[in-house]
């Protein structure tokens, strides 16, 4: 069975204490890969690596680093077909998901930023003809990135390539869940002719590996995709030693459906917003509250179209529907479901294990699942669930709506559905959160602010928001009389 390994000083290596955890296909519930189990002993050789490297790289020529980004990005996309069958492999998703949404994305990651560097300036602050004030914005150091399992190529690269084009050096851990399309990038990297330490990726936990980066003391900045628990003991590391800190976070985001809303929009939109990559996006939305003159029809359509979405084989075009992550995180979203029932919700359909049949009959499929009938405020509407489960309610005014909209600790992203524009603008700007969306979902402009309020994180990635994290601005005053 394959053995994936660190990449560390531009080579790619077992890790220190030669131990291995097991990668699991979630789509066949098997052991198919191992992870090296690394430690804190790796990620010292992977900052004193960084570290080492970081000179050179922050003064090779914007020009150059550019250059080499591109060269990764035309790779990712060469080997397009492999690495979403790799992500497919490791994460569950859909092989059409992970061809046309995660691996062109990680493909676009490098792209945009290879780019965008080239055309990142700085301000100038004159004091009429007393001084003239400039700003350098430079690299930070060693950057230390860290994400989740549910888009891991894609949002892993989403770190690493701003980070680098602003001329960091990086040690990156992707998740312990779905390592592998990271273990295929550090070989494309070493295709493209990356130096050797300008990218580090250690595979392992996060207690393990993902706190070494965090706590050690040459790592300046810290930019970290997960669990809003987890982002919360981050930050309480890294607070107190003053380190430059991005979290992006949970969520539980709301889409509100208005009666004047183009219905067959919503409808398609609504069943991908709630059940692709099985409900496991951050910006998923899993509360819909449907305005009341709709909303026997919306349920009735809904229900309905969702039945059809076939479960199953990832590897399938007819699947729509392929596996969740892992076994635990298959137990913990019915967990919910039970919830939901005590909370006295109905669960109109889906709310168990997917039976299915032959080669993938032991791998961790979940029916889509819509419950009605619950508070706002219950538990089930509070918490992420992160998978394909969706609440549904009706109300009758804006500001109620509003009022349950904005009810949770979250403030990722929204959905806003009506042909009404003053409406539109109205709920956009006195929503928590992030992002809004308006008639429609999960359109990206990469140049755009993204990250969440409330628990949902700190600081926003994207465009020239993420080069003005990865750098650190430094006024320079000139006296001119
Ligand atoms: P997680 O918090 O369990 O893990 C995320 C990463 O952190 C993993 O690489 C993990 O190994 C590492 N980690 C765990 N403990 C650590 C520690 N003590 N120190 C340092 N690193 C540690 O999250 P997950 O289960 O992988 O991902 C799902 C979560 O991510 C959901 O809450 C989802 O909403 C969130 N998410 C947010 C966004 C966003 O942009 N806001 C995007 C995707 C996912």
């Amino acid at each position: 069975m394959q053995k994936i390994k660190n990449y560390i000083n531009g080579e790619l290596k077992e890790s220190i204490s030669l131990q291995y955890i097991d990668n699991i296909d979630p789509s066949r519930g098997k052991v198919y890969s191992f992870i090296p189990d690394s430690d804190e002993r790796d990620v010292e050789l992977a900052v004193a690596a960084a570290k080492a490297a970081f000179p050179e790289w922050s003064l090779t020529p914007k020009e150059k680093r550019s250059k080499i980004i591109l060269k990764i990005a035309a790779l990712i996309e060469e080997n397009l077909e492999a690495l979403a069958q790799a992500e497919s492999i490791d994460n569950g998703k859909t092989l059409a998901l992970a061809k046309t949404v995660d691996i062109p994305r990680a493909a676009s990651n490098f792209h945009f930023y290879g780019t965008a560097i080239l055309h990142y300036a700085a301000h100038a602050h004159s004091m009429e003809d007393t001084a003239i004030n400039y700003t350098l914005r430079q690299p930070v150091g060693v950057a230390g990135c860290i994400s989740p399992w549910n888009l891991p190529l894609y949002l892993f690269t989403w770190k690493i390539a701003p980070a680098l084009a602003a001329g960091n050096c990086v040690v990156a851990k992707p998740s312990e869940v779905t390592p592998m399309t990271a273990y295929l990038l550090s070989e494309l990297c070493i295709k493209a002719g990356l130096p050797k330490g300008v990218l580090n990726i250690v595979h392992g936990y996060g207690h393990k590996v993902g706190n070494a980066i965090v706590a050690h003391k040459d790592v300046p900045l810290i930019s970290f995709t997960g669990g809003t628990k987890t982002g919360a003991h981050i930050a309480g590391v890294a607070a107190p030693m003053f380190k430059k800190l991005s979290l992006e976070l949970g969520g539980k985001n709301p889409n509100i459906i208005f009666a004047d809303c183009d219905y067959e929009k919503m409808l398609s939109t609504t069943i991908h917003s709630s059940f692709s990559n099985q409900g496991q996006i951050c910006l998923c939305g899993s509360r819909i509250f449907i305005e009341r003159p709709i909303y026997e029809k919306f349920k009735n359509d809904f229900v309905e179209r969702t039945k059809k979405l076939e479960v199953g084989n990832p590897f399938d075009e007819k699947s729509k529907v392929g596996a969740v992550v892992s076994k635990p995180h298959m137990e913990k979203i019915l967990t919910y479901v039970d919830l939901a029932k005590q909370e006295g919700g109905t669960v109109l359909c889906g709310g168990k294990r997917a039976t299915i049949t032959g080669e993938f009959s032991e791998g961790y499929y979940l029916e889509p699942t819509i419950i009605e009938g619950l508070a706002y405020d219950c538990r089930t509407n509070q918490e992420e669930i992160f998978g394909p489960v969706v609440t549904i309610m009706p109300f009758d005014k804006e500001e109620e709506v509003l009022m349950y909209a904005n009810s949770t600790i979250y403030g990722l992203a929204s959905s806003v559905w009506t042909q009404d524009i003053t409406k539109a603008h109205r709920i956009a700007q006195n929503i928590h959160a992030g992002i809004v969306w308006i008639n429609c979902w999960l359109l990206r402009d990469l140049r755009t602010p993204f990250g969440g309020v409330k628990s949902s994180g700190v600081g926003r990635e994207g465009g020239f928001e993420a080069f003005d994290f990865f750098t650190e601005p430094k006024n320079v005053c000139i006296k001119i009389k």
